[in-house]
């Protein structure tokens, strides 16, 4: 077991420490597990902590104030007081809306969490961002709050469908065009080499930035690169194109706006834009209006005027003064649009 970051962070293939660490915290408490894997992992972990085993329902659809509510009243059915540490483990969809419950359930108790997904492990279980969905758009309700410690298994991942395989590794190339040259040389090279060490680098990647803006004032922004134009394709779509293949898309997008605008080479586009086709991601076509409309409603946006995370290099993002982020004009957005849609 290797342990990072202020004693938080555990590398831990069997998840051998798990136990000492959740029985130092309390010898009470509830795994709260994504389905999918309650009835294996979930249950393997019950015997061994002998805490309560509680399903949580699979899918972006249940990460929701209403799930949250009813596993509330599940925990408390069960007579679970303030000496209860939760136990999230599953992909981002359980982190998160565990993590909600964590920091509200007895006014707070302690959380372990135990990434599965790739997407989870190296960016939704870090930085202490926890939330539900509303009708109204995605993680609109949620708080901030640090997990007592995180473990991370890879060994996890081998259940992983090839889908939520390339989910997650958007954020990961995300992570090498904004932060990191290893990582980006990595995946370009052959990403499946080492997956551990790649993921290890991802996260201290996002640690790093997180460290430095814990609230989102300034460079916590650059984590938010491919995702101004990500995010408004996923909305228009209303959720039919994944996240990961959204982010993806939008990495591309705003590499191509990072050159448009002159900071970054056609050379330097090029190699980008060759790394995510070989990888399995391509631009798809959509429509002009309901985009704009969507970006517009983008959280950088200032005065309905969308701002992006924009590169000058490979492994580097211009920092605006602070800021992190940079309002385009509406031509040259159009002109993304065009390049998106006809190449
Ligand atoms: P997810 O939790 O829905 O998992 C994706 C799918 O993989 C699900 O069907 C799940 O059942 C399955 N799965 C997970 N682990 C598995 C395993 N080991 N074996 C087999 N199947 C497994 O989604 P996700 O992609 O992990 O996370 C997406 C969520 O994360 C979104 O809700 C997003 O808003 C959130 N997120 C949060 C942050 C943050 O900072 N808090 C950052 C990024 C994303």
């Amino acid at each position: 077991m290797e342990k990072l970051h202020h004693g938080v962070l555990y590398f831990d293939r069997g998840l051998s420490h798990l136990k000492e660490t959740c029985h130092a915290l309390s010898l009470r408490g509830a795994i709260l597990a994504d389905a999918t894997l309650a009835k294996t992992h979930g249950a393997a972990l019950q015997k061994a902590l002998g805490y309560e085993l509680i399903p949580v329902p699979s899918g972006e659809a249940f990460k929701t104030r209403e799930t949250k509510q009813a596993l509330e009243d599940e925990l408390l059915k069960r007579k679970l007081g303030r000496d209860t540490v939760l136990v999230a483990l599953g992909g981002g969809v359980t982190t998160d809306l565990v993590g909600f419950l964590a920091s509200t359930y007895m006014r707070g108790v302690p959380l372990v969490l135990i990434p599965t997904s790739l997407l989870a492990m190296v960016d939704a279980a870090i930085g202490g961002k926890t939330g539900v969905d509303t009708p109204l758009g995605k993680n609109l309700v949620g708080t901030f709050y640090l997990p007592k410690a995180i473990f991370i298994d890879v060994d996890l991942l081998k259940t992983l469908p090839p889908k939520e395989w390339l989910n997650g590794l958007a954020e990961v190339l995300k992570y090498g065009l904004i932060e990191s040259p290893a990582i980006w040389e990595q995946c370009e090279k052959d990403w499946k080499k080492n997956v551990e060490s790649l993921i290890r680098d991802s996260i201290q990647c996002k640690m790093k930035v997180v460290e430095q803006d814990p609230q989102e004032k300034g460079l916590r922004r650059i984590l938010n690169f491919g995702h101004t134009v990500g995010h408004a394709l996923e909305l228009i779509s209303h959720y039919k194109i994944a996240h990961g293949e959204a982010v993806a898309i939008g990495c591309m997008a705003e590499s191509y706006l990072s050159h448009l605008l002159g900071f970054i080479s056609q050379e330097t586009l090029e190699r980008i834009l060759r790394t995510y086709g070989k990888l399995g991601y391509s631009l798809k076509k959509f429509e002009a209006k309901p985009f704009l409309a969507a970006l517009a409603l983008d959280k950088k946006a200032k005065g309905g005027e969308p701002r992006f995370v924009l590169i000058d290099r490979i492994g580097h993002c211009l920092p605006f003064d602070g800021a992190y982020c940079q309002p385009v004009k509406q031509t040259d957005l159009e002109k993304m649009i065009e390049w998106m849609n006809h190449g």
